[in-house]
């Protein structure tokens, strides 16, 4: 029997809701927003929930429920990720669709907020068994994606691989060859060049913008990262590129620290090589805990794991002056308010993870015309996006003499609420 996972204080994405609907309450206070277009934004547009039988390898069936949320297509089709993990509620998805339309809306892109998700522990599955789900999931769903209605992309524990199913499944079910249907595809499939490091690149971009400001030397700059997958890793090769000296990292398997400085190329090739696709047994670090690693004396800390990460229990604990979310939702509202009071800085999501999606919305412009860039033209348009959305969201902060949080939805709810009623009201 599948049971439906009801909303409730328990939930790990409750937290997530709550947080993003904190933020937007706060960005209508700011600009004075109409109420009835405030209540329009708390809610999601559209829910689907799926239940999804799935045959086994053993024979038997197994039965996951799925979700696709819309939170808002007043700027563009829906455009948010599909995460597969066990601890995945509606509440959860809700909460990451809305970040992605005040995401998309920050960096101007002309799409709106979805997100999707199975609970599921995909580890404990067969390849087969996770391709098998993922097709009947894209099946359930289909009646609400679409290249002009809602493009999913990849998310935690979905990849490429993942793209690529969801790819054929459209493809059959419709007789019509539909890359355009989802972003971070491989790119012999219609992939971007320059996708899967994007969003690690965005959020080094955001840091080293803010060093600069504040008149720092990446050389001078210590820096620890939580997370060691997608975002954490090329975050710290691109930080580390720079010249920033990263002196912890972390993975599900623990931390490790080095005061002098981690070689994040062998940390990498680590991992690649371990079977166990995680930094356990990396050889010259200290091995640490990742609550030792979060309360570091660093410069900069960026949390790239899940959410939830940083909250009212270990903010005291928190030693950095900067703190750039590399994962979307890791530091807590009440952890928020604790830092700020505090004088931290932080670099929020919505902002600082943001090249993930400006990247996607460039493959799909490229797999709609049929039209490949080169990596050179990706990396120049991804940094031009980057800096214009941080210019921005720098600028409210000082109108406003708010935190870069508050700017950034203060940007973004303006522009959702300004589509939606140049458009009126429908009817
Ligand atoms: P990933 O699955 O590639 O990597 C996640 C990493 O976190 C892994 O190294 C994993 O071992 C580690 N981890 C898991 N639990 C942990 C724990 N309790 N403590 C420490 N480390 C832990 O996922 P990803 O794509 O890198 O995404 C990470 C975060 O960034 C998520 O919040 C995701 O929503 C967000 N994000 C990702 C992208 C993207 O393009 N991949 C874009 C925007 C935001």
């Amino acid at each position: 029997m599948t049971v439906l996972k009801v909303p409730s204080a328990a939930n790990p994405g409750h937290e997530l809701l709550q947080s993003a609907l904190a933020q937007l309450d706060r960005a209508a206070k700011a600009l004075n927003l109409d109420p009835g277009m405030h209540r329009f934004l708390q809610q999601s547009e559209r829910t689907l929930i799926v239940a999804l039988p799935v045959t086994m390898d053993a024979g038997h069936l197994e039965v996951y429920t799925g979700y696709r949320v819309q939170h808002s297509t007043g700027r563009g089709p829906g455009k948010g990720g599909i995460r597969f993990h066990p601890s995945v509620t509606l509440e959860e998805v809700q909460g990451l669709a809305m970040l992605m339309t005040f995401k998309c809306a920050v960096t101007d892109l002309p799409l709106g907020g979805a997100k999707g998700g199975v609970a599921v522990d995909p580890r404990k599955l067969s390849s087969n068994e996770v391709q098998r789900l993922t097709k009947r999931y894209t099946a359930a769903i289909l009646p609400i994606i679409g290249p002009e209605q809602d493009i999913p992309a990849p998310d935690v524990n979905t990849d490429e691989q993942t793209m690529a199913w969801i790819v054929d499944t459209v493809t059959m079910m419709t007789g019509k060859h539909s890359p355009e249907v989802v972003t971070g595809k491989p790119v012999e499939l219609g992939g971007s060049r320059g996708r899967t490091e994007a969003t690690g690149r965005g959020v080094a971009f955001v840091t080293l913008e803010v060093l600069r400001r504040q008149g720092k030397e990446p050389a001078e700059t210590r820096v620890a990262i939580q997370g060691f997958g997608n975002v954490g890793s090329v975050t710290a090769k691109s930080l580390a590129a720079a010249g920033c000296r990263i002196v912890a990292i972390s993975d599900v398997s623990g931390g490790y620290a080095a005061p002098d400085g981690i070689d994040v190329a062998r940390a990498i090739e680590h991992v690649r090589s371990n079977p166990a696709r995680t930094l356990e047994g990396l050889a010259g670090v200290t091995r640490i805990s990742n609550a030792e690693l979060l309360a570091m004396d660093v410069d900069v800390l960026v949390p790239a794991a899940l959410e939830g990460q940083i909250t009212r229990d270990n903010a005291h604990e928190i030693r950095a002056r900067i703190i750039v979310e590399g994962a979307n939702g890791p530091v807590t509202a009440e952890a928020d308010r604790l830092l700020a009071d505090r004088g931290v800085l932080i670099v929020p999501d919505i902002l600082a993870n943001a090249g993930g999606v400006v990247v996607s919305y460039f493959e799909w412009v490229q797999s709609r015309a049929q039209f490949y860039w080169e990596l050179e033209e990706v990396e120049k348009r991804l940094e031009i996006y980057m800096r214009r959305a941080m210019e921005l969201v720098l600028a409210k902060a000082t109108v406003y003499d708010c935190p870069l949080r508050e700017a950034a939805f203060i940007v973004a709810v303006e522009r959702v609420a300004s589509a939606i009623t140049k458009r009126g009201i429908f009817p």
